[in-house]
């Protein structure tokens, strides 16, 4: 069985080791299982048949809807970067006041970026996509089986937990996937961790506890009444799936109070718009209120002001446009798609505003902008900064420190011996030491490629 085959992302040397497949017989895979329909744990799913696996893709149901989209993207952008780099045209979003420090590894545009499969391969494997309800046990192979448990991250994420019969005795491990927060106002809340023998945990927050308050509906209330009284607008870089709902659902909550100070609200990315509409039909995966308002037949996501953005021509429509408003664009972390042209039309005025919903990724045009950034280069040119900048740390779909270590602790029993692999090793070894010291559990870091003998 294969869990989360997904995509490295960052500098050209990470994208680079995609190339790479475990080096395991394909054709030997009973399951490739898909915690939730981030690229970093479905992105590679379109080298499968390249690979020779005709297994069966098992995800949740939600996240089978979502994979087509998802992989269709992925192969699009794939083949239109590989386009930007032989021709010279890759999108220019960088800081050049102050000057950056010399880079120490290759640059985008320097290294050919890699094709891991076309349209064809996404058109295959979408065949093998099997969307399964939480909760209920499939057998994958004889002695075998999985189920998915709600990791409350994203709309249909999970987290895996595998048995399988070893002489007469069970064993069973347990994949965490992303963990979502406790208690997020969209989402419903995750169920106990069940007891298994092994728990392979996600470590992203383990560093850090998150300020959740500023996630709030006060707390974007009063940026967007500031940037209204300015005549501004408000530019939101946030990923298609996740924040840009956390955002979005913020946003009609507060239509629904009137406080969008007439502001139109434009969702400029078709996946997020796709995502949105899920949700409403989805009640019993959300927290107490949105789902009492899905039952009730009023789309929690849905107010009057809201418009949504399905092609370029409309976006750049969008961007041209003057009026008050708030534009949700990716990419999240400023370093490419539709925000781009949004942020050259409006970050040069001080009435403008651009809120950076939860984490910056280091070395992005979004972290540089968050620390400091006094001028920017562009396709469009070089622009000074003007617009202000605003920093809500709360938009996370990630469990920060506090809630990683609770759900441990709520175990439904057991003491397993925890893996952590997904995270920073800072924040690797800041979990593994509380996990340790307070919960008494042994924790391991394995390496990347490390054999975990059970
Ligand atoms: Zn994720």
């Amino acid at each position: 069985m294969v869990i989360d085959f997904g995509l490295f992302q960052g500098t050209p040397l990470d994208e680079r080791r995609n190339l790479q497949a475990p080096d395991i017989d394909w054709s030997d895979v009973d399951a490739v299982v898909v915690t939730h329909a981030h690229v970093d744990h479905c992105g590679r799913l379109g080298m499968l048949p390249g690979l020779g696996c005709d297994a069966d893709i098992l995800c949740t149901t939600v996240t089978a809807d979502l994979l087509p989209r998802v992989l269709k993207s992925s192969a699009n952008l794939q083949a239109m970067r590989l386009d930007e780099w032989k021709t010279g045209t890759a999108p220019v979003a960088r800081v050049v006041d102050p000057p950056p420090p010399p880079a120490t590894v290759p640059q985008r545009g320097e290294i050919e970026p890699p094709v891991l499969y076309g349209m064809r391969d996404v058109e295959h494997v979408l065949h093998q996509i099997r969307g399964m309800p939480y909760a209920s046990w499939r057998t994958v192979a004889p002695g075998l089986r999985v189920r998915l448990h709600d990791a409350s991250h994203i709309l249909g994420s999970a987290s895996v937990e595998v048995e399988w019969e070893e002489g007469d005795r069970r064993r069973r491990v347990l994949f965490s996937g992303d963990l979502g927060p406790d208690a997020g106002p969209l989402l419903r809340s995750r169920p106990p961790l069940p007891e298994v023998d092994l728990v392979v945990m996600e470590s992203t927050n383990g560093l850090r506890d998150i300020p959740r308050a500023t996630a709030g509906p006060q707390a974007l209330g009063e940026v967007l009444a500031r940037v209204a009284a300015r005549g501004g607008r408000l530019l939101v870089p946030t990923f298609s799936l996740g924040r840009a709902q956390l955002v979005h659902y913020r946003l009609a909550e507060l239509a629904r109070q009137d406080r969008l100070h007439g502001m139109t609200v434009y969702v400029d990315t078709p996946l997020a718009v796709r995502a949105a509409e899920m949700i409403g039909r989805h009640p019993e995966l959300l927290a107490a209120e949105p789902r009492r308002m899905a039952e009730a037949g009023a789309d929690p996501m849905e107010f009057d002001g809201l418009h949504k953005v399905f092609n370029r021509r409309h976006s750049l429509k969008v961007a041209a446009g003057t009026s008050p408003a708030v534009i949700l664009a990716g990419s999240g972390f400023l370093d490419a798609g539709p925000v781009l042209h949004h942020l050259a039309s409006l970050v040069s005025e001080d009435r403008h505003a651009i809120l950076f919903a939860g984490h910056q990724l280091p070395g992005s045009l979004g972290h540089g902008m968050l620390h400091g950034a006094r001028a920017i280069e562009l396709k469009e040119g070089v622009f000074e900064v003007k617009a202000e900048r605003v920093h809500l740390e709360g938009y996370s779909g990630h469990a920060d420190r506090g809630d990683l270590l609770g759900w441990l602790r709520g175990r439904a029993g057991g003491s397993p011996r925890v893996v952590l692999n997904h995270g920073e090793q800072r924040s690797r070894e800041a979990l593994a030491s509380v996990i340790r010291d307070d919960l008494g559990l042994p924790v391991e870091l394995p390496a990347a490629n490390a054999t975990i003998p059970l």
